[in-house]
């Protein structure tokens, strides 16, 4: 059975399933790129499923975003590590050249 998160436990939830980005508290805020709405971590339909994964659904009804498709609106965006940008096989090489 899955159930609903509650608020107190919601920031941990953020946290734990939107590997994307940082949550820092629920007033965070995301721009949703698929509905184009802004939305903060508090609005965030959080759900956890009988394994204890968590699953994040965009508020707007009809949304079928997931965390991948909320980006940082405002100053926050400046903290986005440029890091982001290395492809994923050169990374994958570094980390393997130190064995
Ligand atoms: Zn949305």
């Amino acid at each position: 059975m899955n159930r609903h998160v509650q608020l107190d436990e919601k920031l941990n939830a953020l946290r734990n399933a939107d590997s994307f980005r940082k949550w820092y508290s629920l007033d965070d805020r995301r721009v949703c790129v698929l509905c184009d709405r802004l939305i903060t971590g508090r609005m965030i339909d959080v759900w956890q499923d009988n394994r204890g994964g968590y699953h994040l659904h965009c508020p707007t009804p009809g949304c079928l975003a997931t965390p991948r498709d909320w980006f940082y609106h405002g100053p926050v965006r400046a903290r986005v590590p440029k890091v982001m940008t290395t492809p994923p096989l050169a990374v994958y090489a570094q980390a393997t050249a130190h064995r």
